[in-house]
């Protein structure tokens, strides 16, 4: 079996070691003997439908995700984006990138950037930096990662966020809730990077784009000690 990465917007979202994410889906899917191809979407190349097996999208600072923003409207990569989650394809997008995904993101200075639409959620530059580690209670147990923005997001009516802040700031740091599931699609503001520590996550976003390129599959199991030793001593640092 073969798996493409859409990894969007590298050179311009890529902070706080969130290219760990790509490395630990791309490892995790080697050491099953499944084949990895990592595929980079940025301004100036075209994406369409079938174009990834999984996509990924970092966080970035305000001057990119303008950038971004723009491209997303433009190049039509967010509506290709929208049909792809629409058809059951997983995404994990982190902090810039999934500001992008939601209705709109106003930073402090600039004009508002209209996101893509594909998470029921706003965001909002707020007066304070919300930096830290961070523990959430999810359903895939509790994740472990680091936060380092300004924009405070809110969900809207009938949103699914990811789960409940235990230690940390999360969307907004007012009303506990972390990220926002809609479909396989996951956004968050989790970096750090998330997947290496928080590996039942990273093999869920893997057996999504499994089963929606081959069919129901079941994905051998890894030995994830040295993994759960970095989740556990994190969890129990941060708590
Ligand atoms: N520029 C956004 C903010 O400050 C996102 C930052 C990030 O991706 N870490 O909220």
């Amino acid at each position: 079996m073969k798996l493409i990465i859409g990894y969007l917007y590298p050179d311009l979202m890529n902070i706080y070691g969130d290219t760990g994410n790509i490395i630990a889906l791309k490892k995790r899917c080697q050491w099953r003997g499944i084949e990895v191809v990592v595929k980079m979407f940025s301004i100036g190349n075209k994406m369409k439908t079938g174009s990834a097996d999984i996509y990924f999208f970092g966080g970035g600072q305000d001057q990119q995700q303008e950038l971004v923003a723009r491209d997303l409207v433009k190049s039509a990569k967010g509506k290709v984006l929208k049909s792809e989650i629409e058809r059951g394809v997983p995404l994990l997008a982190i902090c810039g990138g999934y500001q992008l995904l939601g209705d709109y993101y106003r930073p402090h200075q600039g004009p508002t950037l209209k996101g893509v639409g594909l998470f029921p959620a706003f965001t909002v530059a707020g007066d304070k930096r919300m930096i830290g580690n961070i523990v959430v209670d999810s359903k895939f147990g509790g994740l472990v990662g680091f936060e380092n923005h300004s924009g405070q997001t809110f969900l809207k009516e009938n949103a699914q966020p990811l789960g409940k802040v235990v230690k940390g700031f999360g969307n907004n740091g007012e009303d506990q809730t972390e990220g926002c599931v809609y479909k396989n699609a996951i956004g968050c503001y989790m970096h750090g990077s998330l997947l290496p520590k928080n590996p039942a996550l990273a093999d869920w976003l893997i057996q999504k784009a499994l089963e929606v390129k081959y069919g129901k599959v079941k994905l051998p199991k890894l030995n994830d000690q040295l993994e759960n030793q970095a989740h556990q001593s994190a969890i129990q640092k941060f708590s």
